[in-house]
């Protein structure tokens, strides 16, 4: 209910009681006040009637004449009765209070006053009147007025004040109801609006301006506002820890988030602390981190420039708190200031305040401290609870800051090497064939390519098991190593295959070195656990550039080919090239060309589709999209044809219609799932990629968000910076991406560097590994795992050809997979 109206309610209230009270103490109050008037008046009267009747009687009135008298008086209002000495004998009482007082007046009747007069003997009555004395109580005089009519008039006139006083008085009272409550629901409209229109915290407790404009006049309820004044003054203050919180959350958003956080942490970490300083005035912070036994250096951010004393101050410090908690002593310290144009004053440095928090993460074995200073005197409480949990997140990413990079270190040496051997893998192996036939070019020498191939191994490994070919292949890196030039590059092709690549040895050299190391193998055995000296020989293939071929796939196609015919001619052979070896090779590369290119020309390009499941619900979660040739005869497997469409330049073209094919087939089965494809990322220079692409989505209604983009790195990208634009820009329409064959090869590596991506596809030969219980390729995996999970990028494990290989998967929390043994690439997706 309005003010105004209660207000009004309760006036009337007021009233109607006020009326109801005069109503009841009014005939009582007026009757006493015309008592007395009446009771002179009443006096008067009887003594004039008596003294009318006494002359009457003197002059001889009969009884009717003194009746005609009295009905005179009748006529005027006044009732006069006469009563005889016995009816006051009757009345006792009545007689005794006239005797008594001579006169009375009684009330008892309602709205008339009785007077009675007593007649008593004079002197003259003696006269006529015997046995009498003077004073006796002879009679007595009743004479009646009504007063009726004037308690009517009265109370008329007092009731019709009363109303009119009333009416004002409602009116006052709606008025001033209807301004007070004007005032207070307007400010509270004000209030209200305030606070249905903050979107923030900060401005939802700025809303407490409009209580300043409230002044109602009515103390409890400026008390009450005053009150709620306070509220919002203590929410203010609970706003700035807010503002930290946001701000730690920010710092957790950012350890998620990016790898370029990992490799640039410290200009992120000076900007949240540049942030921090806006709201708690802290002077210094630092942070110190050691993996293993590993001491790393200590950051100090310095808010302001410090005094070379408080700089040895500070460093102090941290030495005290690294070697009580870590037992750590030798630090390196590297200074950074925020503000380097200002400096601190002796007062500030003098009332500095530390608080240190630190951590010891379990796998990599990762311990740290990180500590902030600041002036004591100048922190609520409030914002020192706040500062700690600041501290604590710092520690945090810092933390795990440090441990990506330890798992980045890991990957990145596994993305080179070979874990087995050490040597470089098959990836590397491509880009430093390609390096050095750029610098073969460049200063017109020749080069050898070597591939060499063990005799028999497969047999080694049947008899004596994985552990004891694991070895074995390790002893065989060793010899290789042993027989050739420092500047030498050797790598583990894959299996028991292995390259050489031998700068600046022309034919005649390279056939040398490869007796050298056939020799090598000759005198070579390993005991296996039998005691048998288990033996091998090899088979060895030598192509010459730029003598055999020109391009780094030819050479090795040459090298490749010549191994071959190594090992059919009966094994633990040299074979270089003769002419027509090379005629054969680029025969077979000719014929593959022409296959590429009548395969565009006649449209038998199709997409083959292989599921990738999700290992938690066994569900499909995606196709990879497989580009396939058909002929008359056969499906050509991308294996066999990619390489050369590269070579040739026409994969870009190729792709494109795989993809429009692919999303027409989508289309045509109402395919609702993620599809995958795989790109070149030479694609970059193709100007109208972009735009096609999506046209292609557009006219296929397929949306980018469930298009993954699968980048190998066949061939090598120079300029990774055009790369990134390229992806981000894909990334702004919702496309996603992946890094195909992740952990072998240095490229992989560096792209997670430079963009984000959604999910990684983990190279299948390392998969392969987990059903020979490698511990090598385990740990390689494993480390992955650990890299992505720290980054929040998904998995896809490749080649899971056994039931064995899922389970491990599934207990390393790779989320998907992908493989022989789940499905094979097929022309059609299986309806779901
Ligand atoms: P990738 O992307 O690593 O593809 C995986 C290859 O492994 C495919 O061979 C697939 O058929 C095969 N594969 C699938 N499951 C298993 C398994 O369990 N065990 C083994 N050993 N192999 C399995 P494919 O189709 O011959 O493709 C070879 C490569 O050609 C692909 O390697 C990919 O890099 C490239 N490629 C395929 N299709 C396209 C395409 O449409 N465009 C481009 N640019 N490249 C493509
Ligand atoms: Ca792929």
């Amino acid at each position: 209910m309005k003010l105004s109206h209660k207000l009004v309610i309760s006036a009337l209230i007021a009233h109607l009681i006020l009326i109801g009270i005069f109503s009841i103490i009014f005939p009582f109050y007026f009757s006493r006040c015309l008592k007395t008037h009446y009771f002179g008046h009443l006096r008067e009267k009887s003594k004039v009637i008596f003294l009318a009747i006494y002359e009457g009687l003197k002059k001889g009135w009969t009884g009717k004449d003194i009746e005609e008298l009295l009905k005179s008086y009748k006529k005027e209002g006044i009732k006069v009765t006469i009563y005889n000495l016995k009816f006051l004998q009757k009345h006792p009482d009545l007689a005794k209070k006239l005797s008594l007082r001579k006169e009375l007046m009684l009330t008892n009747k309602p709205y008339i006053f009785r007077y009675f007069y007593a007649l008593s003997a004079q002197s003259r009555c003696l006269k006529c009147h015997s046995g009498i004395n003077r004073g006796d109580l002879l009679g007595a005089l009743e004479v009646d007025v009504s007063y009726f009519k004037e308690v009517v008039f009265v109370r008329k006139v007092v009731l019709f004040f009363l109303a009119i006083v009333a009416l004002f008085l409602l009116i006052e009272t709606y008025v001033i109801g209807y301004l007070q409550s004007k005032k207070i629901t307007d400010s509270l409209l004000k209030l209200k609006e305030d606070i249905e229109n903050s979107r923030t915290f900060t401005e939802l407790i700025l809303a407490e301006r409009a209580l300043d404009t409230i002044k109602t006049g009515i103390t409890e309820i400026d008390a009450l506002y005053e009150e709620w004044k306070r509220i919002f003054e203590k929410l203010k203050d609970l706003a700035v820890d807010k503002e930290i919180l946001q701000l730690e959350i920010k710092l957790l958003e950012k350890i998620i988030l990016t790898s370029e956080f990992i490799r640039d942490w410290k200009f992120y970490i000076k900007n949240l602390i540049k942030q921090i300083y806006e709201i708690v005035e802290i002077s210094v912070v630092f942070t110190l981190f050691f993996i293993e036994k590993e001491v790393y250096d200590v950051e100090v951010f310095w808010i302001k420039k410090p005094s070379d004393e408080f700089k040895k101050y500070v460093e102090d410090t941290i030495r005290y708190e690294a070697r009580k908690k870590f037992e750590l002593s030798v630090l390196n310290f590297n200074h950074h200031i925020i503000y380097d144009r200002e400096s601190f004053k002796k007062k500030e440095e003098e009332g500095l305040y530390f608080k240190t928090k630190s951590i010891i993460l379990e796998t990599p074995r990762i311990g740290g401290i990180t500590g902030v200073g600041y002036s004591y005197d100048e922190l609520l409480t409030t914002k020192e609870v706040a500062l700690e949990a600041i501290l604590t997140s710092l520690l945090n990413v810092i933390g795990s800051v440090k441990a990506i990079n330890k798992h980045m270190k890991e990957v990145e040496y596994y993305a080179t090497r070979d874990p087995l051997t050490g040597l470089y893998n098959h990836r590397v192996f491509w880009e430093l064939i390609q390096y050095e036939i750029e610098r073969a070019k460049r200063y017109n020498y020749k080069f050898s390519l070597m591939v060499i191939d063990i005799d028999n191994f497969k047999l080694i490994n049947d008899t004596y098991g994985h552990t004891f070919g694991d070895k074995f292949l390790q002893e065989v890196a060793r010899i290789l190593k042993d027989s050739v030039r420092k500047g030498d590059i050797i790598a583990r092709y894959g299996g028991d295959e292995f390259v050489i690549i031998l700068p600046m040895a022309n034919q005649e050299q390279a056939y040398s070195i490869a007796l050298r190391i056939r020799d090598n193998f000759n005198n070579f055995y390993l005991a296996a656990s039998d005691g048998r000296r288990v033996r091998v020989t090899v088979s060895i293939g030598i192509a010459v550039f730029p003598d055999h071929a020109k391009t780094a796939k030819e050479l090795f196609m040459i090298a490749d080919t010549l191994l071959f015919k190594a090992k059919k001619e009966g094994k633990n052979r040299i074979v270089v090239s003769s002419p027509e070896d090379i005629i054969a090779v680029q025969k077979e590369i000719a014929e593959m060309n022409f296959l590429v290119q009548s395969a565009l020309a006649e449209n038998r390009i199709i997409p083959y589709f292989q599921p990738i499941f999700d290992v938690k619900t066994n569900e499909v979660f995606a196709y990879e999209v497989l580009m396939r040739i058909e002929t008359d005869e056969d499906t050509i497997p991308a294996a066999k044809f990619i390489a050369h469409a590269e070579t040739l330049g026409l994969i870009y073209k190729m792709d494109q219609i795989l993809m429009e094919k692919a999303l027409s087939y989508a289309k045509e089965k109402s395919y609702k799932g993620y599809l995958f494809f795989n790109l070149s990322p030479k694609v970059i220079i193709v100007q109208e990629f972009v735009t096609n692409l999506l046209e292609l989505v557009k006219k296929y209604d397929f949306p980018p968000s469930r298009i993954i983009f699968e980048i190998t790195e066949r061939e090598t990208v120079r300029n990774i910076k055009l790369l990134e634009d390229f992806i981000r820009r894909l990334q702004a329409y919702g496309f996603k991406f992946c890094i195909d064959d992740f952990g072998a090869g240095f490229a992989s590596y560096q792209y997670i560097k430079h963009f984000f991506v959604d999910f990684v596809k983990i190279e299948g030969e390392f998969i392969l590994g987990l059903e020979k219980d490698s511990r090598i390729d385990r740990a390689v995996v494993e480390s992955v795992v650990a890299f992505c999970k720290s980054l929040g990028i998904k998995m896809v494990a490749e080649f899971v050809e056994t039931q064995k290989i899922l389970d491990i998967i599934k207990e390393l929390g790779i989320e998907y997979a992908q493989g022989y043994y789940l499905g094979k690439p097929k022309s059609e997706i299986l309806n779901n």
